[in-house]
C-alpha cells in the first residue's frame, strides 16, 4: 500500500492511474478505522480497480469548541487495518498541506439541506466537509466515492455539491454498521466510559422503537418523534441534541411519512455527542 502525503505525491498516483483509464474508488476518513469504515473500504474494493482511503481530521469541519484536538488519531493501525483490506494507497496529509498559508477558497452549499440537524448544530460543519470532500475528489481523480449513512445528511450535502458543481464521480452510500448490542460504530464511541457505552444504546434502541411502530402502521410524524424521545429521556445520561423526521434525500418537513424518510438523532452522552438513523419507508 502506498503511503502519500503531499499533493504531489496523490496528484502523480491518481493521475496515472486515471490516465490507465482506471476505476478509482475513494473512501475519505477521518481515521481511528473501525468496522463502519472497513465496509466502506469493501464495498469500494468490490467495484473499483484502484482504491485510495484518505486518513484526515479536517480543521475545518470543527467548530471553535468541539473535539479537533482530542479526536482521535492512530496512523499506524489504520494502516495495517487498510493494508489488510488489500487498499492501494492511503492519503494522509498534514493540515498544513490541505490549508497551506493563503488558502482562502470554500464550497458551501446553501438552503434547505444544510440548515437543519447538523447544519444547524454544527455552523460550518459541512462547509468544512464539502470543501474538503472537493479537494480530495479533484486529488484522487475519484470515479466513484463511499460514504456510511451513519451521516446521512453529509451524503445529502455531497450529492448536491457533485451535480451542482458538474463533478464526474457517482456517489455510492452504504447502510449504517452497528455492533451486536446494536451501537452504531463511530471512532467518537472511544470517549464513552463503559457506563456511558452502556447508556449510549438507548440511541438504536429509541429509532428501534419508532421503526417498529412505523411497521406496524404509525405514519404520524409527531407521533413518531414523541417515541423516540421518550425512549430517550429514559436514560438518564443522555441529554438530546435533536430529534428530527425530514423526507429524505430532499430534507423537507412531512406531516406523515408517506415517502422515504430520515428519522435522525443527536444525542449527548456525558460529554460525548453521538449520532444515529434510520430511513423509514424504503428497501434500506
Ligand atoms: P469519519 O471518519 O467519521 O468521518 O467517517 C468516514 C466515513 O465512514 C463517513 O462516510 C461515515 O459516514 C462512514 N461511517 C462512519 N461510521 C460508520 C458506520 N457505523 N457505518 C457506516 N459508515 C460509517
Amino acid at each position: 500500500m502506498k503511503i502519500l502525503k503531499t499533493i504531489e505525491e496523490i496528484k502523480a498516483f491518481a493521475g496515472e492511474m486515471s490516465k490507465a483509464g482506471k476505476k478509482i474508488g475513494l473512501v475519505p476518513t477521518m481515521g481511528a478505522l473501525h468496522e463502519g469504515h472497513l465496509t466502506l473500504m469493501r464495498e469500494a474494493r468490490k467495484e473499483c480497480e484502484i482504491v485510495i482511503a484518505s486518513v484526515f481530521v479536517n480543521p475545518t469541519q470543527f467548530g471553535p469548541n468541539e473535539d479537533y484536538d482530542a479526536y482521535p488519531r492512530k496512523f499506524e493501525e489504520d494502516c495495517q487495518k487498510l493494508e489488510q483490506e488489500g487498499i492501494d494507497a492511503v492519503f494522509h496529509p498534514e493540515p498544513e498541506i490541505m490549508y497551506p498559508q493563503g488558502y482562502l477558497t470554500y464550497v458551501n452549499v446553501d438552503g434547505d439541506i444544510t440548515n437543519k440537524l447538523c447544519g444547524a448544530r454544527r455552523p460550518g460543519h459541512f462547509r468544512g466537509v464539502a470543501t474538503v470532500v472537493t479537494k480530495l475528489f479533484n486529488l484522487s481523480r475519484a470515479t466513484d466515492a463511499y460514504f456510511g449513512q451513519k451521516d446521512a445528511q453529509q451524503v445529502v450535502v455531497v450529492r448536491r455539491f457533485v451535480e451542482d458543481l458538474n463533478i464526474p464521480v457517482r456517489i455510492h452510500m452504504v447502510p449504517i454498521v452497528r455492533e451486536e448490542s446494536g451501537l452504531a460504530r463511530s471512532s467518537r464511541n472511544m470517549y464513552l466510559s463503559s457506563e456511558e457505552r452502556e447508556a449510549a444504546l438507548v440511541l438504536s434502541r429509541s429509532l428501534k422503537k419508532a421503526e417498529t411502530a412505523f411497521a406496524g402502521g404509525e405514519k404520524d410524524t409527531s407521533a413518531l418523534k414523541k417515541l423516540v424521545r421518550e425512549e430517550l429521556a429514559g436514560e438518564k445520561l443522555a441529554e438530546i441534541d435533536y430529534v428530527e423526521l425530514y423526507s429524505f434525500p430532499a430534507l423537507q418537513e412531512l406531516a406523515k411519512v408517506d415517502q422515504p424518510a430520515l428519522l435522525a438523532i443527536a444525542v449527548k452522552i456525558g460529554k460525548t455527542r453521538l449520532i444515529d438513523n434510520v430511513i423509514l419507508g424504503s428497501e434500506r
